[in-house]
C-alpha cells in the first residue's frame, strides 16, 4: 500500500530537504525505546558517508538492482555512479519525488509486494538500513524472502542489513531478560513524527542472522554472513537454492 503525503513525515522531511537543504526535525517514538531522532541529513549520505556494511554491499551489486525502500536515494545514486541500472522503489511519493529530482533515473512510486514488479527479474535486491524491517514482524519474513526469490534472476542474490536486537534485552550479567510468550525480541514497532505530521504506527523487524539463515532455508534460499558491523549487526548475502 502506498502512503498519503499527509500521513507520511519521514516523506515530507526527506522533500523539505531535497527540495530546500535542510529539514526540521523526524522524530521516532516507540512502545519499547526511549524517544528517538533521525538526522534527515543523515537520509542523504554519500557513499564515503555509508557505514562500511552498505559500502560492502554497493561492491557486491551486480547486473539490474532492485533498491527496495529507497528513501532519499542515497544507495540508487551510488550504484548509477558506477554504472549500474537501478529500480528505486518506496512507498513513499514524496521520498520518490524527491529521488527524481536527485537525478535517479528509474524512481518508482511502488510497493515491495505491489504487482508492478510482477514479472521483473532482478541481478540484485537491496534492502539497506536494516531493509528486512519491511517485513514487520518475524511471521511476514517467509512472504518477504519468497518475494525476493520471485523477483530473482538465475544467479541473482539479495543484500540486506540487520541487527541481532538481543543486547537490548540483556541485563548487565548477559542475562537475556525476554519473554518468548511476548513473541520474537527483534519485532518492533514505530511511530514517525515531523512538524504537524504524525504517521500510522507500524511494525518493523530486525532478525538475528540464524534466524534469518533458517527462515531462508525454508523458504529455498541459502543465506551467508557477508560482515559483521560495529553494533550487533551485519550483512547477508541470500541467494536460491
Ligand atoms: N534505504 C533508505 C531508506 C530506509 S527507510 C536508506 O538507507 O536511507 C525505509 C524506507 O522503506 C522508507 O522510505 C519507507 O517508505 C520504505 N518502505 C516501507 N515499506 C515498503 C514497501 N512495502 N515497499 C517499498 N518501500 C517500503
Amino acid at each position: 500500500m502506498l502512503l498519503s503525503p499527509n500521513l507520511d513525515p519521514m516523506g515530507q522531511a526527506i522533500w523539505d530537504y531535497a527540495s530546500t537543504g535542510h529539514a526540521g526535525t523526524l522524530r521516532v517514538l516507540s512502545s519499547m525505546f526511549d524517544d528517538d531522532e533521525i538526522p534527515v541529513a543523515t537520509l542523504f549520505r554519500t557513499e564515503l558517508q555509508m557505514p562500511p556494511l552498505e559500502r560492502m554491499a554497493l561492491n557486491l551489486c551486480r547486473g539490474h538492482v532492485l533498491d527496495v525502500g529507497a528513501g532519499a536515494g542515497c544507495h540508487s545514486l551510488a550504484l548509477q555512479d558506477r554504472d549500474i541500472e537501478v529500480c528505486s522503489i518506496d512507498i513513499s511519493p514524496l521520498s520518490t519525488r524527491a529521488r527524481t529530482l536527485r537525478g535517479v533515473r528509474d524512481a518508482r512510486c511502488t510497493d515491495f509486494w505491489g504487482q508492478e514488479l510482477d514479472g521483473m527479474r532482478f541481478d540484485t535486491i537491496v534492502l539497506l538500513m536494516n531493509g528486512l524491517g519491511i517485513a514487520g514482524t518475524l511471521d511476514r519474513l517467509p512472504s518477504l524472502l519468497n518475494r525476493c526469490k520471485a523477483l530473482l534472476a538465475p544467479g541473482g542474490r539479495v543484500l540486506a542489513d540487520s541487527s541481532d536486537l538481543r543486547y537490548v534485552f540483556e541485563d548487565e550479567d548477559g542475562n537475556f531478560d525476554w519473554d518468548p510468550a511476548e513473541g520474537y525480541y527483534g519485532e518492533v514497532d514505530y511511530q514517525m513524527v515531523y512538524k504537524q505530521c504524525k504517521g500510522q504506527p507500524f511494525d518493523w523487524l530486525y532478525v538475528d542472522f540464524d534466524t534469518l539463515l533458517r527462515t531462508a532455508q525454508q523458504c529455498g534460499l541459502v543465506a551467508r554472513k557477508v560482515a559483521d558491523g560495529e553494533h550487533y549487526d551485519y550483512l547477508a548475502e541470500l541467494k536460491a537454492l
